[in-house]
This record gives structure tokens, sequence and C-alpha cells, in this order.
């Protein structure tokens, strides 16, 4: 892959340390030659964020909380300075509160509910746009995705909903920007254990159950994602768009359990 982004310019936003899918991808997009910015969310995290930017020589983007658009703005105006142009764009941001990523998905309330579809799908959409009028010679965005979106899963509650409007997102954006030769794709991850995932009610169960009933009988790694996310970031996948690709040892092939199958 050594080469196969070289000249190609891309902002990795939701890097919090060096355990976030984003940082799998941003290590995939680097060694492959690509030059990369990177944002953060808040100062606690800019101390994790910025050795890790210096690591592979990343610039740093700035502050960028998606609930409030003048960072993005801010952001995007940076590197419109620095740059001037955008090749490839992505999301890997999710936010709900923990107390609702646990019991029933029926007692949403209104307030997270409203939060949950802004910081974990409106804010995908937010950021395509001022991506669009930087991808001057066409480009590709990716968006991170959940099994929980097509099928119930315990505890993903009110975040399964919002991954599926994320999903139904990623189409609506594929259309609207394929003419300009921009491309627009989610990978569904399997279960991997991150600061974000650690709200999740019985995480580490979900992994075992992954891991007894995926196909490959495992889950997955950040550096596997990135490798995913470079084919679809790069040419390699120019004429795919629109797509969910599921990056999940398999796991959404599996309508029952197997009667041999360990139990757990
Ligand atoms: P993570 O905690 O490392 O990353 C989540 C990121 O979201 C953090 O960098 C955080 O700063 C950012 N974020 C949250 N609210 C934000 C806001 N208001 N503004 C800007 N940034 C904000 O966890 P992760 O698991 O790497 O999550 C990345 C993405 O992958 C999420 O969309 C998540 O839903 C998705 N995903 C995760 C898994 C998993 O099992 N870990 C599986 C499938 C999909």
């Amino acid at each position: 892959t050594q080469g196969l982004m070289s000249g190609k310019r891309g902002l990795i936003m939701g890097v919090a340390n060096n355990r976030s899918i984003a940082w799998g991808i941003a290590k995939a997009l680097s060694q492959a030659g690509a030059e990369i910015a990177l944002t953060y969310q808040g100062d606690a995290l800019k101390k994790r964020v910025e050795p890790l930017a210096a690591e592979l020589g990343a610039t740093l983007a700035g502050h960028c909380d998606v609930g409030d658009a003048a960072t993005i703005d801010a952001v995007f105006a940076a590197l419109e300075e620095k740059w001037g142009k955008l090749d490839f764009l992505v999301h890997a941001i999710g936010f709900s509160d923990k107390d609702e990523l646990t019991g029933r998905y029926v007692d949403t309330s209104e307030a997270n509910f409203t939060k949950t579809m802004l910081i974990s799908v409106y804010s995908f959409t937010a950021v395509a746009q001022r991506a669009e009028k930087l991808m001057r010679d066409g480009g590709s965005m990716l968006t991170l995705t959940y099994y929980g979106a097509e099928k119930v899963m315990p505890h993903y509650n009110v975040m399964g909903v919002a991954k599926a409007a994320l999903e139904a997102s990623v189409r609506y954006l594929a259309v609207d920007l394929g003419g300009k030769a921009i491309r627009v794709n989610a990978i569904s991850a399997g279960p991997i254990k991150t600061l974000a995932a650690s709200g999740i009610g019985d995480f580490r169960y979900i992994l075992k159950w992954n891991e007894y009933n995926a196909p490959l009988k495992r889950t997955v790694t950040i550096d596997e994602v990135g490798a995913s996310a470079l084919y679809l970031l790069s040419d390699m996948s120019a004429a795919v768009t629109g797509e969910v690709h599921h990056v999940d040892s398999g796991y959404h092939t599996i309508g029952m359990k197997a009667v041999d199958a360990p139990d757990i």
C-alpha cells in the first residue's frame, strides 16, 4: 500500500487516544503516504492527540465540538488556508448519554434522543457540507457505524436508531455528491474496546459473544478497520459509493448460533 495515498490530503475526526478507531485509520492512511490533519474535542483530549499527531507528522487542525458549528467552520477555514483542497474525510464520532446505553430503548429521553442524533448523525452531514467545498477534484468521505443499526443489540438503544439514520444519510449524501466525484461510504465495525464503547452496558459480554459466533471466531482490531478504510478512501474503491461495508469478522452473516457452538 506504500504510495497509494501519496499526494492526498485528508481530515480525520474522532481520535481520542491510541485505542480510537480513528487512530487505526490515521495510521493506515499515513503509512500509505497520505498527509493527515486531526481534530480533537477539548483541551483534555488535546493532550492525548498532540503526541499522536506528532507521531504521524500530522497537522493539528484544532478543537472541534461538532455540536458547535463555529468550531467546525474554524477547522475547515484553517484547512482551506493550509491546503486549499481536501481529498478525504473521516468521521469517527458518536455520543449518547451512557445512562441510556443500558436498560430499555423505550425509556429514551427527548433531550438525549436529540443530542445523540445531533452529535452522531447530523454532524456527518454538517462536516460533509464543508468538505464538499474543498473536494475540488472529487474525494471520499467515510463514517463509522455498527450492526445495532440493522438489528436490535442489547443496550445499544438510541445509538442503534442513530446509526440507522447515519447509514441512511450515507446513501442520501452519496447521491447528492456523486456528480462531483465525491464518494460517501460507511464501515460497520465489529465491537472494539474503545473509550466510547466502555459506555455501553455489558460490553465485555458483547465482545465474547462475537468471538464465539462470528465466522472468523474473533473480534476485529483498529488496524483492520484502518486497512479497510484505506481501501474506501483510496482510488482502489473508485466505483464504490453509498455502501455500508462490514468489517466485523463476518458477524452480520449469522442468523443463528450453531447447536454445537460453545456456550458463554
Ligand atoms: P472513541 O471514544 O475512541 O472515539 C469517539 C470519538 O467521538 C472521540 O474522539 C470523541 O472525542 C468524539 N466525539 C464525541 N462527541 C463529540 C463532539 N460533540 N464533537 C466532536 N467529537 C466528539 O471510540 P470509537 O469506538 O473509536 O468511536 C468512533 C466511531 O466508531 C463512533 O462513531 C462509534 O459509534 C463507531 N463504532 C465503534 C465501535 C466499537 O465497538 N468501538 C463499533 C462500531 C462503530
